[in-house]
């Protein structure tokens, strides 16, 4: 796998053409650039270019939360009822890299630009309605390029909670009534923790047939019935994906489903797992543009003795740590949460600390960790940076200057950073969990191969195991790393693959009866 050339690979597994060619209306509440608070954005915006790459009509529907330079009003303007109230939607639209971005707008999302998903609960539920219904009617009332999308041959692909009534307002609207028969429906399970729950009351702000009820209760032991969006699309949906092979296999279990295991597992035939690529304009070291100045430099699997120990002595030095080519630099990027274990690096940091090593984390998010950062910081000047903030730019730094990247993921979908450290020749030292699992192959130094180090349980002890074995790996065999380093770097992470993988999904979902 370490030397797959992508451009043979395509070429050797053609893009679909003729019949199979489709139309692809992704749905999601957010896309980069755009839009973006995680994974779910970076998929949107990238996805649907590597499926039009693949020869297929694609579209985006996202909600306009600010006033976006490139779209353009259409001109088109529908109303919809939410609430009991009649709301008008306007479509904004611009054609970038072969995609029809179509934006939603309404004065419920402007201004939501750095609160996406803020607000109280009916405010939340109200926008994601009212989103859902305006999506759900686009390929009948927007042009694109002259011609509306029709419902020949069309997919939709929904994304998580937020816009899982998509495949219900299909069903209900449509497909109940001999309309849109070909339409079919994907929804994308980027992350099961969210799931639009509420009081079952809630039903009836959905607009949708009383009998429609039951496919969005749901019943918990501590909260008895509720209203669960993500069931009732769970549901409906003619095919489900997930982002990683772990997740998918997590998901059915009681542990990993959140209460939805059982629906999972009723329509197990309906999941596929399919793991996330990586942009790779953007994360890059070849190109990175954070990488220009300031001492850092550009780097390939080819220059990577050279450029990277410049990019570490660069972070080193901007981060006024001591400037050393021999001491390995640990980094850790992330959201501040229970999710992302950033409590398990602190209990081994009296272990790290006494090692000859750096550590870098940079995140943000829960106060108390965000403290964690500060407090381990001060403690460990000489050794620790712990910088609290959201930074595109640090991030980018970190993982070209790092030597090893740790995430000790409670649980996680997919997971991205990973992925970015093995493309910048970073080692990662991660959870074997979920996406984490799939992409993080351990290191058999027999056989000299995989690209980093997966410990079994979300517990300082077994990261401290892990992060030791990479450590006497880095000190003392120094060809074993290079090679680590080698087939990280050359594997093929970009979306292509997982473009195919989707398209295999939209073709399965269309045969289906
Ligand atoms: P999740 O979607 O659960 O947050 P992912 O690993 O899928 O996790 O994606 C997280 C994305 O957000 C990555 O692109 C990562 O680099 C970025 N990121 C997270 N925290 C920060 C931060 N403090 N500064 C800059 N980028 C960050």
């Amino acid at each position: 796998e370490a030397d797959t050339d992508p451009e043979k690979e395509a070429m050797d597994d053609p893009p679909l053409a003729g019949v199979n060619v489709m139309n692809v209306i992704v749905v999601a509440a957010e896309c980069a650039p755009w839009s973006k608070t995680g994974g779910l954005g970076d998929v949107a915006g990238a996805l649907p270019k590597a499926l039009a790459r693949r020869g297929h009509r694609v579209m985006v529907v996202v909600p306009r939360y600010g006033n976006y330079a490139e779209p353009k009003d259409t001109g088109v303007r529908r109303c919809y009822k939410v609430y009991g109230q009649d709301m008008e939607v306007s479509y904004f639209h611009s054609y970038i890299d072969g995609v029809d971005f179509v934006f939603v707008d309404h004065p419920v999302f402007q201004h939501q630009e750095n609160n996406i998903y803020g607000g109280n609960r009916l405010d939340i539920l109200k926008r994601m309605i009212l989103f859902c219904k305006a999506a759900i009617e686009v390929p009948w009332h927007v042009p694109c390029g002259g011609v509306c999308y029709g419902d020949g041959n069309l997919a939709f692909v929904a994304n998580d909670w937020h816009t899982a009534l998509v495949p219900v307002y299909l069903k209900a609207y449509y497909r109940d009534n001999g309309l849109m028969k070909y339409a079919r429906s994907v929804l994308v399970i980027h992350n099961i923790a969210h799931q639009g729950r509420g009081a079952v009351e809630d039903f009836f702000h959905t607009d949708l047939p009383k009998n429609y009820i039951d496919l969005f209760k749901l019943y918990d032991p501590i909260g008895g019935d509720h209203f669960n969006i993500f069931a009732a699309g769970l549901k409906t949906a003619d095919r489900v994906v997930t982002v990683s092979h772990g997740y998918a296999r997590e998901l059915k279990t009681s542990q990993g489903g959140w209460g939805l295991h059982r629906i999972i597992n009723d329509d197990d035939w309906k999941l596929r797992g399919i793991v996330n690529g990586i942009d790779t304009k953007d994360w890059n070291p070849e190109l990175d543009a954070h990488l220009s100045s300031d001492g850092y430099t550009n780097y390939s699997s080819g220059t990577v003795k050279t450029g990277k120990p410049q990019c570490k002595a660069a972070l080193q030095k901007e981060l006024g740590l001591t400037v050393r080519r021999n001491v390995p630099v640990i980094g850790f990027i992330g959201r501040l949460d229970h999710q992302k274990g950033v409590d398990l690096i602190a209990e081994a940091m009296p272990w790290i600390v006494a090692q000859d090593v750096q550590l870098v984390m940079l995140g943000t998010g829960r106060p108390d960790l965000e403290e964690v950062l500060r407090r381990s910081e001060i403690e460990n000047h000489d050794k620790v940076r712990g910088w609290v903030g959201f930074s595109v730019k640090m991030a980018h730094r970190i993982t070209a200057g790092a030597d090893i990247l740790l995430m000790p993921s409670r649980f996680e979908p997919c997971g991205l950073n990973q992925l970015y450290a093995m493309k910048y020749g970073t080692v990662p030292v991660v959870h074997a969990v979920g996406g984490l699992r799939d992409t993080v192959a351990p290191f058999d130094p027999v056989t000299e191969t995989g690209y980093g180090w997966a410990f079994e349980r979300a517990e300082s002890g077994m990261l401290v195991r892990a992060l030791g074995d990479c450590l006497n790996t880095y000190w003392n065999h120094k060809r074993s790393w290079e090679g680590l380093q080698t087939r990280g770097m050359t594997q093929d992470l970009s979306w292509d693959a997982a473009a195919k993988h989707y398209e295999e999904v939209l073709v399965a979902a269309k045969y289906q009866w």
